[in-house]
């Protein structure tokens, strides 16, 4: 079997090194490229002291498409610069795995229709740890017997968005199977604001940024004299990557737009 090329964008970054690991130890992966801000026309493990991959650094996205030769962009940098390599791969006809997270339902939307116009693979999962997954499903099973809850995300203090995607995809699953209802008590008022958290379909989030921490959820459900908690931690990011080859594989036989890990698993 042939191997798939990948370019890594935002490859110096936490996850971005994690998933030049990922390639690199994976016989089936090729590392085609990276695009990186950082040594134009250099090679990664010149610019690099944690890889000793020869890929070519590139720094204009288009240039990166057109001479790579790849079959899978990996993304993991920031929203909008996430939003804006995703389509530009879909354009050139590079299927995306996409882990950044932060983007807009408008931009989810666009993404899903240029993939499907154009008939090829796009995954997009806020989360590639196979146990957040099913933490998420598993809360979205409690959902249709508890409509009272409360998630909290927990993530180290250099993430740019919040809520976390994993949060809002979470919330976006109960949602499915929850009655509907604003929780809390109907006359609560926010002595200090952002007290209750964010809002989301009446059921509430909160965001805690701390140092130490990498990426935590917990979900709870409150019920008559009981509550449930579901929790996972991700203690280091070699966890995600697991679902990152997963989807590497899986997007090369893919014809659509896919938005989240459990969509794909089986
Ligand atoms: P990070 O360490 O800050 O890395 C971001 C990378 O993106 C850096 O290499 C940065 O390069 C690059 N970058 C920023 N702006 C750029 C631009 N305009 N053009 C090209 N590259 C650019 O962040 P991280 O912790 O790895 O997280 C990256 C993303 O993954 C975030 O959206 C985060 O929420 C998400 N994430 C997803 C999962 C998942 O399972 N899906 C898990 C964890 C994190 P510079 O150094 O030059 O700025």
């Amino acid at each position: 079997m042939s191997q798939i090329r990948v370019i890594i964008a935002g490859a110096r970054g936490r996850m971005g090194s994690e998933a030049v690991r990922l390639v690199s130890r994976e016989e089936n992966f090729k590392l085609a490229g990276v695009l990186d801000r950082k040594g134009e026309g250099k090679l990664l493990n010149e610019i690099a002291d944690f890889t000793d991959e020869p890929a070519p650094v590139y720094t204009d996205v288009r240039e990166c498409l057109e001479k790579s030769n790849a079959d899978v962009w990996i993304d993991f940098t920031k929203p909008e610069v996430g939003y804006r390599h995703t389509k530009a791969a879909l354009e050139y006809g590079v299927r995306p795995v996409v882990g950044t997270t932060g983007f807009t339902s408008g931009q989810l939307d666009e993404l899903k229709a240029l993939a499907d116009e154009k008939g090829i693979g796009c995954i997009i999962a806020p989360n590639f740890a196979i146990g957040a997954v099913l933490m998420m499903k598993f809360s979205q099973m409690a959902a249709k017997y508890f409509p009272n809850v409360e998630i909290i995300e927990l993530h180290h203090d250099k993430k740019i968005d919040a809520p976390s995607g994993t949060s809002v995809k979470t919330a976006e699953l109960i949602a499915t199977e929850r009655t509907k209802k604003v929780q809390g008590n109907p006359n609560e008022k926010e002595t200090l604001k952002g007290a209750r958290g964010a809002d989301f379909d009446g059921m509430h989030i909160h965001s805690v940024r701390l140092p130490g921490l990498i990426a935590h959820q917990e979900v709870l459900f409150g019920g008559g004299g009981q509550l449930l908690t579901i929790r996972h931690d991700s203690f280091d990011r070699v966890s995600f990557m697991s679902g990152v080859k997963v989807s590497v594989e899986t997007v090369m036989n893919l014809k659509t737009f896919v938005y989240g890990l459990e969509n794909i698993l089986v």
